[in-house]
């Protein structure tokens, strides 16, 4: 029985069933979770593009801030203008209702949190000691020569420059923030050619592993929210592998436009496609009840 085959009324119940029978759960959830939550500047032109970077889009002529992230500047200075105006956009952003939701849902629960986003929404809604941010953290700078392995918090200074930002975008040289180490240009801390996998980023690994070593013989829920077809290797895969190879353990996705269930976990997996911040909304609803 595939489990495109319910109804989606009949899958809220197999989910909420897991969610509250499992004795573990391990959520994964990656880029759909923040554009469900209406984060979808990145690849979208939307009023938050407009409002926060409509001015580098005239000077530059692209469209969606993904695209201003990989554009060409001519100088360090243009660079860092948008970068500060583009990270400060993301980090002051408001939490998505769909985080708070899930927060609710797992509330009292035996989770963990792995995620490929860096937006650093679930950190407004869980403890840090519950979540790996697996492709880096905006929160963070490293050396982009990778001289030393120490990251440095990157907020406070992403918004001085946003605030000394001028009128034709750029930033004033001095205020560029450099390694104190090399002198070389601080980069944000995320997936990228330079990415420093140093030893913020093998915690993080270790402990998502200190949680599945301790709960991998349990009844064990592998929860994937949002994750596209782009990058399979950080959770599908894994998550795909680990269902399969451990004895109780039972995986559910939850993804608009992507949902498929490998042959091999027919029996051991349901996919959902529908909306996430819908189906966050109604499950918490089953499982908290209708008041807020
Ligand atoms: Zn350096």
């Amino acid at each position: 029985m595939t489990s495109l085959e319910f109804s989606y009324s009949e899958q809220l119940t197999l989910l909420r069933q897991h969610i509250e029978t499992s004795d573990a759960i391990v959520v994964g959830a990656a880029s759909g979770m923040s554009a469900a939550a209406g984060f979808r500047h990145y690849y979208e032109h939307d009023a938050d593009f407009v409002e926060n970077l409509g001015a580098f889009e005239k000077k530059y002529g692209y469209h969606n801030s993904f695209d201003g992230f990989y554009y060409r500047y001519r100088t360090g200075e243009e660079h860092w203008a948008y970068l500060a105006k583009n990270l400060c956009m993301i980090l002051d952003a408001p939490t998505g209702r769909p985080y708070y939701d899930l927060r609710d849902i797992l509330n009292g629960k035996n989770y963990y949190i792995l995620t490929t986003n860096q937006d650093t929404q679930f950190t407004r809604v869980f403890p840090e000691h519950k979540i790996s941010a697996i492709q880096g953290d905006w929160r963070y700078f490293q050396c982009s020569r990778r001289c030393h392995d120490e990251l440095y918090d990157s907020v406070e200074t992403l918004h001085r420059l946003k605030d000394a930002i001028t009128p034709d975008l750029t930033i004033p040289t001095n205020m560029i923030p450099r390694c104190p180490k090399c002198g070389a240009e601080f980069e944000p801390w995320v997936r990228g050619r330079t990415f420093l996998e140093g030893k913020k980023y093998r915690e993080e690994y270790e402990k998502l592993n200190a949680f599945l070593g301790a709960n991998k013989e349990k009844k064990i829920l592998f929860l994937e929210l949002g994750v596209g077809r782009m990058t399979p290797m950080f959770i599908q895969e894994p998550f795909w592998n680990l269902t399969y190879s451990l004895p109780q353990a039972f995986y559910i996705m939850v993804n608009p436009k992507d949902a498929l269930l490998p042959k091999q976990l027919k029996n051991k997996g349901l996919a959902i496609r529908e909306d996430i911040a819908k189906v966050m909304a109604d499950l918490r609803k089953r499982v908290c009840g209708e008041a807020q």
